[in-house]
């Protein structure tokens, strides 16, 4: 059966063969994303005709919740099961403090892109088996929808971060349309201004990028600053090298006007020495950019190390005296594992 998040385009052929007004498409849709409705039945404005025949043509749900954690901070967890019984992670962070509830509390959604990832980085627990295939749009929208459940009714999702498992750039035919779908303002109406796009670095997709869609904040994982040690961290880069990738994100900041952010995953002594600092600092040679330090969460089963807490310092030190502008990723939900594609391993480990 079709899965309506994933036939939005189609719909309004679709109702107008039914004799339907094709305006109804967006009523639809409006249904499902701001008034959150779970069931064609909950569509109250449409004649029970109508939903009858939705209800024998379309799924609206296609993944069901395997696995839901929550931690003291707020972060909720979802382990989603598809229909063909892959699993997938997506994440909810609540941001904390006083008045960072109700309407206005940012609110950020991390989805995955892919069942699994290509890209093969070394220390990272989403690609230790590959990549098995791409999400369809519906899947990434139904993510999204998920995990705006969990939210109180006067709460919505404000950024969305495509940060989860795979790698996005290689599956953009399917995550366009969803993030289209995220921006409707009579739907969801994230602004393109509050999704941020994570990549490893594919020149060629992230040239499509500024070219097709220079509007989303593009986030870009470095975790070296020299070609030898990125290669051993990140495999994909020998047929790359650093200079293409910095190259083609310079060509994205161009297109799109959008500050760049640079991603380094800080692994104890391999890649946080001050010299590793220094080579970042000049690798960036004075880029109005943002550097996303984030200390390394262990993956069972692989040999790296959390950096030290004097290390870590002193490489942010480095940056900082530099005048890079660094943030470091607060640890969030630690302890329901919720660092990209810990949970399906924690499940498929167990079962
Ligand atoms: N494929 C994309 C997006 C998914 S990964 C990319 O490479 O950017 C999102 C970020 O999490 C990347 O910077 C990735 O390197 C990082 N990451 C992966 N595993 C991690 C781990 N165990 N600890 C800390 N960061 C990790």
């Amino acid at each position: 059966m079709p899965h309506l998040l994933d036939a939005f385009d189609t719909l309004p052929e679709w109702l107008a063969a039914q004799g339907q007004p094709a305006w109804r498409a967006k009523a639809i849709r409006r249904w499902l994303t701001a008034a959150r409705a779970e069931s064609f039945a909950a569509m109250t404005d449409l004649s029970k005709g109508l939903r009858a025949a939705l209800e024998a043509e379309f799924q609206i749900w296609t993944t069901s919740i395997a696995k839901h954690t929550r931690a003291d901070d707020g972060t909720e967890k979802l382990l989603l099961e598809l229909h063909d019984g892959q699993r997938i992670e997506c994440v909810l962070l609540r941001e904390q403090g006083p008045g960072a509830e109700g309407a206005g509390a940012r609110r950020t959604v991390c989805i995955s892109s892919q069942v699994g990832c290509a890209m093969g980085c070394v220390f990272c627990a989403s690609g230790l088996d590959g990549v098995v295939r791409n999400l369809t749009t519906g899947e990434i929208i139904e993510q999204l929808l998920r995990l705006q459940a969990l939210l109180p009714a006067d709460e919505r999702l404000s950024h969305i971060v495509v940060m989860g498992m795979g790698e996005p750039l290689a599956n953009l035919d399917r995550l366009l349309p969803a993030l289209a779908t995220a921006q409707d303002p009579d739907g969801l109406g994230i602004s393109q201004r509050r999704i941020t796009i994570s990549t490893v670095g594919l020149p060629p997709a992230i040239d499509r990028l500024a070219v097709e869609h220079p509007v989303y904040n593009l986030a870009v994982s470095l975790h070296a600053a020299d070609d030898e040690l990125r290669t051993r961290l990140v495999p994909v880069n020998k047929a790359i090298g650093l200079a293409e990738v910095m190259a083609a994100a310079d060509r994205y900041w161009e297109a799109s006007g959008r500050r760049l952010t640079f991603e380094y995953v800080l692994l104890g002594k391999l890649n946080d020495s001050p010299e590793h600092a220094h080579s970042l600092v000049s690798l960036l040679g004075g880029r109005a950019a943002l550097v996303n330090v984030i200390p390394y969460n262990s993956v069972a089963g692989l040999p790296f190390e959390e950096p030290t807490q004097t290390d870590r310092e002193r490489f942010l030190d480095i940056l900082r005296e530099a005048g890079v502008n660094v943030h470091v990723r607060r640890r969030k939900g630690a302890r329901i594992d919720a660092a990209c594609g810990q949970l399906r391993r924690l499940a498929v480990t167990a079962s």
